[in-house]
């Protein structure tokens, strides 16, 4: 019975949750950077194999990963909320927002009251699923927004985006350190966050070598296909990645 389980399911890494043959752990350092995020990772996100909110939460030191599409009544928000240590925003780039793009580091350190550690919620998931979570999760609404302009586009090559405009979490929460790293005590100079940006590339191009590969010989499942069997029976394996 277990050797047939093992046929149908790839084993997946307790860590990144990707099958061990696609696991990036081994590329991630986590990084302190002077602030924490929140992700915050709607259901159908959860389901979608190629995705960046995980590997956004294992790459930034002291992130926290909350899943759901309602938080109203969420005790981990409540608790975040709470936190005194934490001075809350939530990325968003509706009105009224702060624009990251424009605000002086004068500016970006207001933002911050003395004493608190910067805690940025960032929601993974599609723009409509993001709209429908801030109009139902009051308490996030309330809170103040962040914005920017992606400043190139997306290099996520495998999911097409809406518009070009368009970041995925991961490229998100690394505009938000480069934006905001040097008012919360982030030194920025040797681009140590750029390695966010680096986990990110291997893994796109992974994926883009494997489907090449699987056009040419026509070999293989849909991703989607495969990824619908890893979560209906997850298995998994130890963690390579140290904590
Ligand atoms: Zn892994």
């Amino acid at each position: 019975m277990e050797e047939q389980y093992s046929h149908s399911y790839r084993i997946l890494c307790r860590s990144c949750l990707q099958p061990t043959d696609w696991c990036y752990c081994k590329n991630i350092q986590p990084l302190d950077v002077g602030m924490r995020f929140a992700i915050l990772q709607h259901p159908l996100e959860r389901r979608r194999r190629i995705a960046t909110g995980r590997m956004a939460y294992l790459s930034v030191q002291g992130s926290y990963m909350i899943h759901g599409y309602d938080f109203n009544d969420d005790p981990h928000i409540h608790a975040l909320l709470q936190n005194p240590l934490y001075q809350p925003v939530v990325l968003y780039p509706e009105p009224p927002a702060f624009n990251l793009d424009v605000l002086s580091l004068h500016e970006k350190r207001q933002l911050i009251l003395d004493g608190k550690k910067l805690l940025i919620f960032v929601i993974d998931g599609t723009w409509a699923t993001a709209k429908k979570t801030i109009l139902r999760s009051q308490n996030l609404c309330q809170l103040p927004r962040i914005f920017f302009q992606p400043r190139q586009q997306s290099r996520f090559r495998i999911r097409k985006q809406p518009t070009k405009d368009c970041f995925s979490t991961i490229e998100a929460v690394h505009q938000c350190i480069d934006l905001l790293g040097e008012a919360c005590g982030f030194d920025l100079q040797d681009r140590r966050h750029d390695a966010l940006l680096t986990t990110f590339d291997h893994f796109v191009e992974a994926h883009v070598q494997h489907k090449e590969m699987l056009k040419k010989t026509g070999m293989g499942l849909s991703p989607r296909r495969v990824e619908k069997k890893h979560i209906e029976g997850e298995k998994v394996c130890s963690n390579k990645m140290k904590k």
